[in-house]
């Protein structure tokens, strides 16, 4: 069976994506060639984006956070307009993404699952108070709160948990669907690349530019761009 054709047929798709989803509007993702592994810094990204990092050189943090991760200008491309029109039309449940990006949610999406949280939103770690991340990229150094208290961003950083709600609608979604969709992952980020455990619908499509570890189980195995892809279905 096609790609479309499983889409014509299916009425709960569920969208499972990484990096590579942004990586058509801008934004590098972390094990291409182009990715930010590939770049010379003096810590690998993961080191960088842990939780011991932040609070151990914040400074640090910030710099790289602000010119690889914040990526404001960026835009939703084709792959993020297609998903929210099958929202639309009644064809797709929702979007599981490990993005930080909030791409999804600019191109019209409105049931996306975010495992790894949000650029957009930042918190006072002292009293609360929420800031934009327009609020984080005008700023230098550590953003501080007007109370003084340290900044942070909503997203999860490595050696940090998930948040609960999402994971459990997450799962949920995956385990209804009829159709799982994965792509733009290497699925090599623990738990979020588990949680496809939870599929039991009939459809399992892969769309990915490099191979991944879940290439042999598939329906149907897409190598190639997934914005390319889906905008021409
Ligand atoms: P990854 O970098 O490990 O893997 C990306 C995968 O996408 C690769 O296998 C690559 O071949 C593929 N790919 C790249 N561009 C593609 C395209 N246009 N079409 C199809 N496939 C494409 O990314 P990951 O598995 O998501 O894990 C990295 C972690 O870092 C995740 O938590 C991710 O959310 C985070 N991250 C997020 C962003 C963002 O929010 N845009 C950017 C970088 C990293």
């Amino acid at each position: 069976m096609t790609l479309a054709q499983i889409v014509q047929q299916s009425d709960r798709i569920l969208f499972f994506g990484g990096a590579g989803v942004s990586t058509e509007s801008g934004i590098p993702d972390f094990r291409s060639q182009d990715g930010l592994y590939q770049m010379k810094y003096a810590y690998p990204p993961e080191t960088i984006l842990s939780s011991d990092f932040f609070y151990a050189h914040t400074q640090e943090f910030y710099k790289f956070y602000r010119e690889k991760m914040l990526a404001l200008t960026a835009k939703p491309n084709a792959a993020h307009y297609k998903l929210a029109q099958w929202e639309e039309a009644g064809k797709l449940s929702a979007v599981v993404t490990q993005n930080i990006d909030g791409l999804h949610q600019r191109a019209g999406s409105k049931r996306v699952y975010e495992l790894h949280g949000s650029v957009h939103r930042n918190y006072c770690l002292s009293c609360g108070r929420a800031y934009s991340a327009e609020d984080i990229a005008k700023g230098e150094g550590v953003p501080r709160c007007s109370c003084g208290g340290l900044v942070k961003p909503d997203v999860v950083l490595y050696g940090e948990p998930l948040s609960e709600p999402v994971v459990c609608g997450a799962i949920e979604a995956i385990a209804r669907a009829d159709t799982l969709i994965v792509a733009g992952t290497s699925l090599t980020v623990y738990p979020a690349a588990a949680f496809l455990d939870y599929f039991r619908g009939k459809h399992l499509v892969l769309i990915n530019r490099d191979p991944t570890p879940l290439d042999g189980k598939c329906e149907l195995v897409l190598r190639g761009k997934v914005g390319e892809i889906l905008s021409e279905l």
